[in-house]
């Protein structure tokens, strides 16, 4: 036998699992399956993109601070309390690492986001889940699952693969509710399609136990270039530069993610398109008999009869090309979560769940 182990909690992790990218057969699918924004980036954040290009031989910034300063800038934020990362998965790494090990607890809610189990389990940390209120967030369940072992509770606002929120109150009362040693993680990824939504940010700067997650990766369109955000104390902020690399992202990535944040016209614009596609892919959904609850981010979770019916419906949109996500895997296997695509998406997915429910009936 082998001497050579990984340490605990590692063997436990489960893949995970993107959205399909590609049928069998089919070689221009519309993929609906990982949340992005149909419309692309921003063209600023593109001419940025390939400046970088020059200077593919020099290190990127390491304090990112221009960045920083651009983020702090659109937010009202503060700029040395802001870290970014190769994506917001990388904050929930870091978060993880720095704050839960070995007999530790890390909270999250029962259809929460896979990160946070993985990075738990990764840092040998204990998951614990707890229950959500028909497919929304129970805050007082959450606080009757905090013990002295609790460090780290992640709550994605909205939340993902449901598309629920809840409030501020809310979320204050789960700040101000939780242990003294743990943390609340706002993983503000679907943030900005929100009007008028701080993400928590008024909230961190009022407590000393409250972070947020954002990341470029979904209304900004750049999931590709990997990059993320995260705002929170000045204690805290300063534990996790201490494990980001100094290099963690590349000077392209840092220069377009500076023109996306400060193109607030195309920001507005991709909010605005979401929010009115988003509405009638629900409509016409539940005019074909398959109901959603009302969804803040972009991508509605449509709910089926049943696990068969969901998977058939799945395989037939398969079949025509259409790529939507299972959510099996997230305790919602009688459900399929569809990324609110551009209008000709949004009316071949609506025109196949139509044609499908027909064929059944
Ligand atoms: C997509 C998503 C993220 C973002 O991941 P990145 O690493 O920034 O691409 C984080 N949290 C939730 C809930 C998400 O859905």
């Amino acid at each position: 036998m082998t001497r050579i182990t990984p340490q605990p909690g590692i063997m436990d992790i489960k893949l995970y699992e993107s959205g399909a990218a590609h049928v069998a057969g089919v070689s221009n699918a519309v993929k609906l399956s990982s949340n992005e924004n149909p419309l692309g980036p921003s063209d600023a954040a593109i001419e940025a993109y390939k400046r970088g290009a020059y200077n593919l031989h020099r290190y990127p910034s390491s304090d990112q601070g221009d960045l920083r300063r651009a983020i702090a800038d659109v937010w009202s934020l503060d700029a040395d309390r802001i870290i970014c990362g190769a994506g917001s998965d990388e904050v929930i790494a870091f978060l993880c690492q720095a704050f839960a090990g070995p007999g530790d607890e890390v909270i999250y809610t029962e259809h929460g986001f896979a990160m946070y189990k993985i990075s738990a389990l990764a840092a040998g940390a204990t998951p614990v889940e707890v229950r959500e209120n028909e497919r929304v967030t129970d805050v007082s369940a959450i606080l009757e699952a905090c013990t002295a072992k609790t460090r780290l509770v992640f709550l994605a606002n909205p939340n993902n693969p449901t598309g629920t929120m809840i409030g501020l109150a809310e979320l204050e009362r789960l700040a101000d509710g939780l242990p003294e040693q743990a943390i609340l993680v706002l993983d503000g990824a679907y943030a900005e399609y929100v009007e008028g939504y701080d993400a928590g940010a008024a909230m961190i700067d009022a407590r000393e136990n409250v972070v947020m997650t954002r990341t470029f990766s979904k209304l900004y369109g750049l999931g590709s270039l990997r990059v993320g955000w995260g705002y929170g104390p000045k204690g805290i902020m300063d534990v996790l530069n201490r494990l980001r690399g100094p290099f963690n992202l590349s000077q392209a990535a840092q220069d377009a993610a500076i023109a996306a944040v400060r193109d607030t016209a195309y920001v507005a614009h991709c909010r605005g398109e979401n929010a009115k596609w988003r509405a009638w892919l629900a409509n016409g959904l539940a005019e074909v008999g398959v109901p959603s609850d009302t969804s803040n981010a972009n991508f509605v979770l449509a709910r089926f009869a049943d696990q068969a019916e969901a998977e058939g419906c799945d395989a037939f949109l398969q079949s025509q090309g259409l790529l939507v996500r299972r959510v099996g895997g997230y305790k919602l296997p009688a459900a399929l979560r569809i990324t609110v695509g551009d209008e000709s998406a949004c009316r071949q997915v609506v025109h196949a769940v139509k044609t499908y429910k027909d064929s059944r009936t």
